[in-house]
Parts: structure tokens; C-alpha cells; sequence
């Protein structure tokens, strides 16, 4: 489903990346401590919408901006995008690769664009409602996840398997009528 990412000035990525993973099935990331591989998986979870700096390993949302080193300057913004192959239509938008980005100001201002256009994090919540990538993505699994995972409460882990089965848009539709 994850075709591509790229970052451009997101965490030690301070020149534009791009990482293919169109063309396998399984993608190991390998490296040496501190070469950046959990940062790729922070950016993944950031452009789906992620709004806990902490979920991300720094304190306030403009942490994931490239913060420079000895010999390259900070950056001012940063950006994380992300191609998903639609093929199967698992997203309610009618094309075969959905683009979505997201870029984040020294004030910890975040813009996000669903194939160029510019959106709301309501929109990118909605698109990836159901598709088992949204609301704790379980569909990124850190370090730690697996064990917190299998010791959640029974209410917790039946809202991840709603959530896979495909219902919790619908309970939340319900509960987001009730509140009216
Ligand atoms: P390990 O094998 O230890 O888990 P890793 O490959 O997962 O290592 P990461 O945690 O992805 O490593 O990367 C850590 C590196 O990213 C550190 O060197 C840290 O300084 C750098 N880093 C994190 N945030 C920023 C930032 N905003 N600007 C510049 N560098 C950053
Ligand atoms: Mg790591």
C-alpha cells in the first residue's frame, strides 16, 4: 500500500529524500544507531496526521524539523510525503495513487495537501478512517508496540480490530451525531 516517501528538512533528513517501496513486499530499513531509521518511521506516522510531539520522540511539533549540525544549516520547514497505491480503491478518492503531504513551520504550523490540494487534518483523518492506517496506526508498529499491543485492555483492542473490520467510521459518525 506504501508506495513511496519522501522528506525534505524532517529530523537528520536535511536534504530531499526519496524512498521506494513500491517494488517489494517487505522493506528492512538497516543502518547503524542513530542513522536515522526510527526517523523514518516517525515521518511516516507524522504525515498521516500524527499530533503528539512525544509520539515522535521530541517535545513540540517543530522538533521534526531538520535542527542543522556542524556543517549543514538548520531548516527553516519540513515536509514528509507520502504515495499510496489506491489500486484496490481502499481509499474513498477515485485514483489509482493518493499523494498526501504535510509540512510544519518553526511554529509548529502544519499545512496538508491530499494529492496537491490543500486539506484539513479532519480530511486526511476521514480518508484514512477504516483503512487501518489511521488512529494509533497499529499499521506502524515501533519498538515497545507489539508488547503494549498485546497487553491493552479488551476495549482497547477490540477498537483496533473495528478499526480493521472497517466499522469505526461508522461509530464515530454515530457518536459525533449523538454529541449534536
Ligand atoms: P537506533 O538503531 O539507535 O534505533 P536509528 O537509526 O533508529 O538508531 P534515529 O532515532 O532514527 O536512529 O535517528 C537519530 C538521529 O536523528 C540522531 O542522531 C539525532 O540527532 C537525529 N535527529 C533527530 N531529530 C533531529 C532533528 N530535528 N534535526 C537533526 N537531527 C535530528
Ligand atoms: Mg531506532
Amino acid at each position: 500500500m506504501l508506495d513511496k516517501l519522501y522528506l525534505r528538512g524532517f529530523k537528520s533528513f536535511a536534504e530531499p529524500v526519496t524512498v521506494d517501496f513500491s517494488d517489494s513486499r517487505i522493506t528492512t530499513i538497516v543502518g547503524p544507531n542513530g542513522s536515522g531509521k526510527s526517523n523514518i518511521v516517525d515521518a511516516i506516522r507524522w504525515v498521516m496526521g500524527e499530533q503528539s510531539p512525544s509520539a515522535l520522540r521530541g517535545s513540540r511539533m517543530s522538533d521534526v524539523i531538520f535542527s542543522g549540525t556542524d556543517e549543514r544549516q538548520a531548516r527553516s520547514e519540513a515536509e514528509v510525503r507520502i504515495v499510496l497505491n489506491n489500486e484496490f480503491g481502499r481509499l474513498d478518492i477515485d485514483e489509482d495513487q493518493v499523494t498526501l503531504s504535510r509540512l510544519v513551520d518553526q511554529e509548529g504550523r502544519s499545512d496538508y495537501y491530499i494529492n496537491g490540494e490543500a486539506s484539513r487534518l479532519r480530511d486526511f483523518q476521514e480518508l484514512l478512517d477504516d483503512t487501518g492506517l489511521n488512529q494509533e496506526p497499529y499499521s506502524v508498529v515501533g519498538q515497545n508496540r507489539v508488547e503494549a499491543i498485546l497487553g491493552s485492555s479488551p476495549e482497547k483492542l477490540r477498537g483496533m480490530f473495528e478499526e480493521a473490520a472497517g466499522i469505526s467510521r461508522h461509530r464515530r459518525r454515530k457518536e459525533e451525531a449523538e454529541r449534536r
